[in-house]
C-alpha cells in the first residue's frame, strides 16, 4: 500500500496517527498506548488501542485493526487515494494534484456540479412554495393531517411544487441552458417539444446521495393524481437502484448499532426516523436493486425489512430477502400487526400508520421481537392450502431456496425440522426432500474466511512478540528459528514467517505493513499480541522459548514415529522406527 517513497509513505510518515484518531475518538493516555471506545463497535468500556510508535490501532472487542490509512477508510467509508488526501488534509501535508483530467472528463464534472446545483435551488423553491403561498398552505394542512408537524417538515426538507405547471422552469429559465434543464428531470418536454415542470402540485421530497447532496426528489400528489407517487427519472446525477433515502443521515447510526431497518417509502422512513430509530433507510420503489444492498453492506450486515403487508409489499420482501441472503446478510423481518381503525375493522398497517396509531413504543417493541426471516417465511407458507399433498408440495417448494442459503449447516437443518413440523410433514418424500436441502448449500457465496480470534500458546505468543519488539536480538532470533524450521506446523506459522521475513531487511519494522499481507484472523493475532503490556525480553528467555519448540518438536516426531510401530511394519523398518524412538526419548530426558 504505502511503497517506499510514495507519497503514501511520505504522508504515513508524517501523519499521526493519534491525532487523526483524536478527531473521531475521545482517546485517553494507557501506559504507552491510548485507549478510548471503539468508533466500529457498541461498548461501554474501552477496548479501542492506538500504538504512537507503530502508528497502528487496534481494537480488542471487535478485531478492527490497521494503520491511520485503514482507519480512515473504515471511518469514512472511502477508497485509499480518498484515505490519503483527507489524512494529509488533517495534517497539513500537501499532495501533488491527480493527472490533469481529459477535456471530457471535465465537461461531465462541470455538467454534474451544474445539476447538483440545479437541484439545491430547486429544494430552496419548493420549500418556499411551501412556506409562503396559498397553495402551499393547503399542503401543509395536508402534511398536519398527516402527522407532520413544522419540525418535520423542516428535518426532512419537505417542500410543495405548485400547481401552475412552469413556476419551477420560470424560476430557472433565466439561468440554464434549455438542455440541461431537461437533462436534469426537473423539466419535461410534451409531445410537441414545450417545457414544463415535472412535478405539480405535489409535496416533494429531497432525495439526497450518501453524501448529502440532493440529486432527486419524490414527489407526493395532493389529491387524487396518478400517479401518487412521482420520482425523478434517472440522469447523469440519479439512478434508483444506487440511492437509498434517508441513507446520509443513517449511516452514522447504522454502523454504530450494526443493523439497519428497510422500508418502502420514504413516509415511513420519516415516520420510523421520528420514533428515534435514526438507522433506516428507505428503497423508494417496491424491489430493492443489487447496488443498493452493497451499498447497505458498507454500513451493515444486520436489517430487518419492514415492507408494506400487502400483496406487492410481500412479493418485494420475498424478494429482498432472497437478494440479501445472497450478500450474506443477517435478515429479520417485521411484519406489522394491523390497526383497528375508527370503524372497529382492522386495517393492514404499513410502518407510517402503524406509527400513527399505535406510536413510538409499540413500534420498538415490536421492531425489538422481528423474527428472523425463516419464521416469517414459514408463517406466509403456512397460510397456503395445507390440507392436501399437493398444497403443502407448494409449500415446501416455497421454502425450500430459503433454506439453501443459509451459510450454516446445523442451522440448515435445525429449519428442517422446524419447518417439517410447522407444516405437520409426515410425507416422507417431502422430508427426504427437506433434508437433503439442509445437507447442501446453494448459494455462489464464498463461506466467510473463519473470524474467530486464534489463541496461540503462550510461548508463540512470547516469541512473536520478540520478533517484533526486541530490537537487541530479533535478527538472530529469526534466524534461529528459521534454521531448524521450529515453528514449521505451529497454528501461527504464517505469522512467523512473515515476521521473519521482515526481520531480513535492515528497515524497521512494518508492524502494519506485515499485518496486511496476513490472512484477517492472523493480522488480528499479530495485533493483538503487540499490543500486550509486555517486560522487555532477554536473550536467554528468548532461548528459553526456543527450547519449548524444540520440546515441542521432538514429541511430535515421537507422536508419528510411535503411531508407525504401531502400525506394525516389515522387520527391518520396525527397526529403523524403534532406534529413532530410543534416539527422541533421549533428547527429551537431556532437555529436562
Ligand atoms: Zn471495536
Amino acid at each position: 500500500m504505502a511503497e517506499p517513497g510514495s507519497i503514501a509513505e511520505r504522508v504515513k510518515q508524517q501523519a499521526d496517527i493519534v491525532r487523526v484518531v483524536g478527531e473521531y475518538v475521545q482517546l485517553k493516555k494507557a501506559g504507552q498506548n491510548f485507549r478510548g471506545l471503539c468508533p466500529f463497535h457498541s461498548e461501554k468500556s474501552p477496548s479501542f488501542n492506538v500504538h504512537p510508535v507503530r502508528q497502528m490501532f487496534h481494537c480488542f472487542g471487535c478485531g478492527k485493526g490497521g494503520d491511520v490509512f485503514t482507519f480512515v477508510m473504515e471511518m469514512e467509508r472511502c477508497e485509499f487515494p480518498d484515505a490519503l488526501r483527507i489524512v494529509a488534509e488533517k495534517c497539513g501535508i500537501s499532495i501533488p494534484r491527480s493527472r490533469e483530467r481529459s477535456p471530457e472528463e471535465r465537461k461531465e464534472n462541470q455538467q454534474r456540479a451544474a445539476l447538483i446545483e440545479m437541484h439545491r435551488e430547486a429544494q430552496t423553491f419548493f420549500v418556499k412554495q411551501l412556506e409562503g403561498t396559498l397553495e402551499g398552505k393547503v399542503a401543509r394542512a395536508y402534511l398536519e393531517d398527516r402527522g407532520l408537524d413544522k419540525d418535520a417538515i423542516g428535518r426532512f426538507g419537505i417542500g410543495y411544487a405548485p400547481s401552475g405547471g412552469d413556476a419551477l422552469l420560470r424560476h430557472f429559465k433565466s439561468k440554464y441552458a434549455e438542455r440541461l434543464l431537461t437533462e436534469s428531470g426537473l423539466i419535461s418536454r410534451d409531445q410537441s417539444g414545450r417545457p414544463f415542470d415535472r412535478f405539480r402540485r405535489r409535496i416533494t421530497f429531497p432525495i439526497a446521495n450518501e453524501s448529502g447532496k440532493i440529486v432527486a426528489f419524490g414527489a407526493r400528489a395532493l389529491g387524487d393524481e396518478q400517479p401518487k407517487y412521482l420520482n425523478s427519472p434517472e440522469t447523469p446525477i440519479y439512478s434508483k437502484s444506487n440511492v437509498l433515502y434517508h441513507l446520509d443521515r443513517a449511516k452514522d447510526v447504522m454502523r454504530r448499532q450494526d443493523f439497519a431497518i428497510l422500508v418502502e417509502g420514504y413516509m415511513d422512513a420519516i415516520a420510523v426516523a421520528r420514533a428515534g430509530v435514526g438507522n433506516v433507510v428507505a428503497s423508494c420503489g417496491t424491489s430493492l436493486a443489487e447496488p443498493q444492498i452493497k451499498l447497505l453492506g458498507r454500513f451493515t450486515k444486520r436489517v430487518i425489512i419492514n415492507f408494506d403487508p400487502d400483496t406487492a409489499g410481500q412479493a418485494a420482501t420475498e424478494r429482498s430477502v432472497a437478494l440479501l441472503l445472497e450478500q450474506d446478510f443477517e435478515v429479520r423481518v417485521l411484519a406489522l400487526p394491523p390497526v383497528r381503525d375508527g370503524k372497529g375493522a382492522d386495517r393492514k398497517a404499513d410502518p407510517d400508520l402503524f406509527l400513527r396509531e399505535k406510536g413510538k413504543d409499540e413500534y420498538l417493541k415490536v421492531l425489538k421481537d422481528a423474527p428472523p426471516y425463516v419464521d416469517y417465511l414459514i408463517a406466509r407458507a403456512r397460510q397456503m392450502d395445507l390440507s392436501t399433498g399437493e398444497g403443502k408440495r407448494r409449500a415446501v417448494e416455497f421454502l425450500l431456496p430459503y433454506v439453501q442459503k443459509i451459510p450454516n449447516r446445523l442451522l440448515r437443518s435445525e429449519w428442517a425440522t422446524r419447518i417439517a413440523q410447522q407444516l405437520r410433514l409426515e410425507e416422507p418424500v417431502l422430508r427426504a426432500a427437506l433434508s437433503k436441502a439442509a445437507g447442501e448449500r446453494r448459494s455462489h457465496l464464498n463461506i466467510k474466511p473463519e473470524l474467530v480470534s486464534r489463541s496461540a500458546k503462550p510461548v508463540e505468543r512470547r516469541l512473536i512478540w520478540m520478533l517484533a519488539e526486541a530490537e537487541g536480538f530479533r535478527r538472530e532470533l529469526a534466524q534461529a528459528l528459521q534454521d531448524a524450521q521450529l515453528y514449521a506446523g505451529l497454528e501461527t506459522e504464517k505469522i512467523f514467517a512473515a515476521l521473519i521475513a521482515a526481520s531480513a531487511s535492515e528497515e524497521p519494522m512494518q508492524a502494519t505493513e506485515i499485518g496486511a499481507s496476513l490472512e484477517e484472523r492472523d493480522r488480528r493475532l499479530l495485533f493483538e499480541i503487540l499490543f500486550e503490556e509486555a517486560n522487555e525480553a532477554t536473550w536467554e528467555e528468548a532461548q528459553s522459548c526456543l527450547e519449548a519448540l524444540r520440546r515441542r518438536q521432538v514429541e511430535h516426531e515421537l507422536a508419528e514415529v510411535q503411531r508407525g510401530i504401531e502400525a506394525q511394519p516389515a522387520g527391518a523398518d520396525l527397526k529403523g522406527l524403534l532406534t529413532r524412538k530410543q534416539e527422541l526419548m533421549k533428547r527429551l530426558a537431556a532437555g529436562q
